[in-house]
């Protein structure tokens, strides 16, 4: 349909007109309700929803079982993605790492992993443009939170990774621990996950192999458990003492630990599902004995793992990676609390895939440079 209807597509890459709304900002009972009164039958919905999720369409255009004249209708009122993919780099390990550009103007990352040789295909989202937190040692918080990401704009990170993988495989699992903090947009964030975990509306992914990862708002926390979900929750804890923790984590002084932590309780006993806790290994800050110990003791008896993440360096912050050996020696003293803990690997790393450093490296980039940043450049 190159140049059809009013709007046009251009080169694969919709030309925007701001009355036209994203295909997935509406429920599928809306885009039933547009079709009928559109004057087509009922089945169309699956056709167009099955060329969207599945059939891997680029544009209305490719819907080539759908008549003309709804795809031009389409084309007219509607945009198939909610962002554009700005930038793609592809890192050594296989990782990829998007950028998308939503209609703003702003851009937010997501990231492709893949096992090598494996089955699993994990996408990780965000779901604010930067993030209000200000944890110390992250890239996301540097300059604040401009704005909540819509529904429509976290599940098309989901969609746009699973439309780069090869033919036939799908997103296994996705983790939301991207940019932004996942609980302070928590209602686009359940609207996005619904349509991510529908078998007749979305991808039909399975709520278990859905993370949601929060740096530990106790009543968002509590209202996520109350919604009959089976989603996975990671809190990042970081620290075992109030004193660091208020200071690697500045909005635990408003919150405190015991408080995260009693939610993450709740919301063990609630949903069932065990708790992950997150912790970040800043080399000689908190990867000593006595955090380890202090750790141990903070989650001892507790149904819950710790998942480690050695430091990822963002260039301009006062922090570094930790040394082999205290990692393996802080694995040691945890582990003899009979607390169970796994490293995580770091991925893409030649590609800045941790929180908020690709966006920032490509705007700072944009900034300086008047040459346009190609889809596919070097990473
Ligand atoms: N706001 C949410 C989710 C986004 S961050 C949260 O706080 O959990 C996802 C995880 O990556 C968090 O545990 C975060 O602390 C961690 N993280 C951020 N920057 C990092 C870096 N440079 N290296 C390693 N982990 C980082």
């Amino acid at each position: 349909m190159q140049g059809e209807g009013p709007v046009g597509i251009e080169g694969g890459v919709a030309v925007e007109a701001a009355s036209r709304r994203p295909l997935f900002a509406a429920s599928a009972d809306e885009l039933r309700a547009w079709v009928a009164a559109s004057g087509h039958k009922p089945y169309r919905v699956k056709q167009i929803q099955q060329w969207a999720l599945h059939r891997r369409a680029r544009s209305f255009a490719d819907m080539s079982d759908v008549p003309l004249d709804l795809r031009k209708k389409l084309d007219a009122e509607w945009t198939l993605f909610a962002t554009e993919l700005a930038y793609r780099g592809v890192a050594d390990d296989g990782t990829d790492k998007l950028l998308l550009r939503c209609r703003d103007g702003r851009n937010i990352e997501c990231v492709l992993m893949g096992e090598p040789g494996g089955t699993r295909r994990t996408v990780c989202i965000s779901t604010q443009v930067g993030c209000g937190m200000g944890c110390v040692f992250c890239a996301s918080g540097l300059k604040g939170v401009e704005r909540n990401l819509t529904s429509a704009e976290i599940f098309d990170q989901v969609l746009q990774a699973q439309n780069l993988l090869p033919p036939g495989e799908s997103v296994s699992h996705i983790v939301v621990m991207g940019m932004g903090e996942s609980l302070a947009n928590l209602d686009a964030l359940l609207v996005a996950l619904d349509r991510v975990c529908s078998p007749a509306d979305g991808l039909g992914m399975s709520q278990r192999r859905v993370t949601i990862s929060t740096v530990g708002l106790p009543e968002k926390i509590r209202k996520l458990a109350a919604q009959d979900r089976q989603y996975h929750l990671a809190v990042s804890l970081h620290a075992p003492t109030e004193a660091l923790r208020d200071e690697l984590v500045p909005v635990n002084e408003k919150i405190g630990l015991a408080a995260v932590l009693e939610a993450a309780d709740d919301y063990f006993r609630i949903t069932g599902r065990q708790v992950t806790y997150e912790y970040v290994l800043l080399g000689g800050v908190n990867d000593r004995r006595e955090h380890a110990r202090a750790l141990g003791k903070l989650l001892k008896g507790r149904k819950s793992h710790v998942n480690l993440i050695p430091y990822n360096p963002v260039a301009g912050l006062p922090f570094r990676r930790p040394e082999p050996e205290d990692v393996r020696r802080f694995v040691a003293d945890v582990e003899s609390y009979g607390v169970s803990l796994t490293i995580r690997r770091t991925k893409g790393r030649s590609i800045d895939a941790a929180c908020g450093q690709l966006r920032r490296r490509f705007e700072d980039r944009a900034r300086d440079e008047t040459e346009p940043v190609a889809i596919g450049g070097p990473s």
